[in-house]
């Protein structure tokens, strides 16, 4: 691509993407979190867009980074699962943004692979952690080699961040991407926050002691349990000898909880804080009202719904992704578009709000611009349903096993397909393939699975339809043994 002249350019908007890790919309306030209160999240949702139905279209780390990057589902960005490394196989919203004549940089957590193959590219300037990185003091790795960056995980990238947005030249238009790394196990928050949301004050959630009836033998085998899979390190506390055992299950649950959710919980408050840093140098330097502001995770995350941590399943939780996007221009303050759209189609609608077309520099992006919802305008053949696959089958540590569904507005429909495959490491070959599926408006908790109910056969059958229907379209193959 040849870039146009500054003169002949029409202006466009800097974006800066903010992305932490494993934050549920369900512990941001303006998304009616029980559990605690995040002011900078909420002043963006107020002043911008909050999107209610945003989700991902493979519920773990490194796969929706690569979507995020490429628009395109896991089986056609060569990104399944965690264990896979990012090849540019496929080219990238940031490259074409830079192709285009703006400024662009990339701070925080990557987890895509390192190395001359999947280093982060199409960017002026990055520093990355190594994998997933620490909290404290993190290593870093950039074009210059590795350095230790002192500091709280959180602060550094808003650092970094800072400091390349201040040097920028005011006449070209800028893409920032600040990836957190919070709120990521094992959940190290910053001393400052130790005090907030004590244990015994956090309130649970209704489905804490979910007994998985009626429910897949996948979901009853996964070993994400808040009771059994966490552990010491995990809450940095031994637990006491009169919470063992099978009989104490209950009161250990909700031990583990509170001081799992604690962590979860001040960790997010940096990244609040962090946010109000950003939000308050564009505004003291001019730039809010031409720059984008979005603020998402990778996925959603359980917090003890379903007795659960993590993610990885299709279940609302970890399905959601918060989505809040922020741009005076366009974007009606405290508005609230409800339509379904995915992480598949952020590239193309960030490339749209930089005045890019995604068909002719993403042509093989499988996403849509939902640039008109974000103005209020909701187009007439709008999809209403999205496709979901996780691939990761039976992962040693959380054992949730490989599947692929389809949500629509009031239903979904999941199907755990036994990949005879695995995951490296996986040992279970065992199960059977099943479904579930689930009203979404008489049981928004999906806890009754009605996928043998001969009175949801007919919707199941249209499920069923829709479900080819879209693995055709996205030209994903379904797994047939
Ligand atoms: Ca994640």
């Amino acid at each position: 691509m040849t870039s146009l002249p500054a003169s002949s350019r029409p202006s466009r908007p800097n974006l800066v993407f903010v992305m932490s890790d494993d934050h549920a919309a369900h512990a941001i306030s303006a998304y009616g979190s029980r559990v605690n209160h995040t002011p900078n999240l909420d002043r963006l949702a107020a002043e911008g867009a909050r999107l209610d139905a945003a989700f991902c279209t493979n519920s773990i780390c490194s796969p929706s980074r690569a979507t995020i990057l490429t628009g395109t589902y896991s089986h056609v960005n060569g990104v399944p699962s965690i264990y896979s490394e990012f090849d540019y196989r496929l080219p990238t919203f940031p490259e074409c943004l830079q192709r285009s004549g703006y400024a662009t940089a990339l701070f925080g957590k990557w987890h895509l692979g390192h190395g001359p193959a999947s280093n982060p590219r199409g960017f002026d300037d990055w520093k990355v952690f190594p994998d997933q990185g620490d909290y404290t003091d993190p290593l870093m790795l950039s074009e210059a080699g590795e350095e230790i960056v002192p500091g709280y995980a959180t602060d550094v990238i808003t650092d970094l961040s800072l400091d390349w947005l201040s040097r920028q030249d005011p006449d070209q238009p800028f893409c920032l991407l600040v990836h957190h790394k919070a709120p990521h196990r094992p959940w190290v928050p910053d001393e400052k926050h130790r005090d907030l949301y004590p244990v015994g004050s956090i309130p649970e959630p209704d489905t804490l002691f979910d007994d998985y009836a009626t429910r897949s033998r996948a979901a009853r085998e996964a070993r994400m349990t808040i009771a059994d899979d966490l552990n010491e390190e995990d809450v940095k506390e031994r637990l006491p000898d009169h919470l063992r055992g099978e009989e104490n299950r209950v009161e250990r649950t909700r031990w583990m909880y509170q001081r799992y959710m604690r962590d979860y919980l001040q960790c997010i408050q940096s990244i609040d804080d962090n946010v109000g840093r950003l939000l308050d140098h564009l505004d003291e330097h001019g730039l809010a009202d031409n720059t984008v502001v979005v603020y998402t995770s990778d996925q959603g995350f359980f917090l003890g719904d379903h007795g659960w941590y993590d993610k990885r399943f299709i279940y609302d939780e970890s399905l959601q992704m918060p989505l809040l996007v922020r741009w005076p221009a366009e974007v009606p303050a405290g508005s609230c578009p409800d339509e379904i759209v995915t992480n598949v189609d952020f590239a193309g609608t960030f490339l749209d709000l930089c005045g890019l077309d995604a068909a002719e520099v993403l042509p093989d992006s499988q996403g849509r611009s939902f640039r008109g919802l974000l103005r209020g305008e909701v187009p007439g053949d709008w999809p209403q349903s999205m496709y979901y696959r996780y691939w990761e089958h039976d992962d040693p540590s959380h054992h949730a096993w490989a599947h692929y569904g389809v949500r629509t507005r009031s239903h979904k429909l999941v199907h755990y397909y036994a990949d005879g495959l695995g995951t490296p490491g996986s040992s279970d070959r065992s199960q059977e393939p099943e479904w579930e599926m689930f009203d979404l408006v008489a049981d928004p908790r999906e806890l009754n699975n009605v996928a043998d109910d001969p009175a949801h056969a007919e919707e199941r059958a249209a499920l069923e339809r829709e479900l080819a229907r879209l693995q055709s379209h996205y030209r994903d193959e379904p797994y047939t043994g």
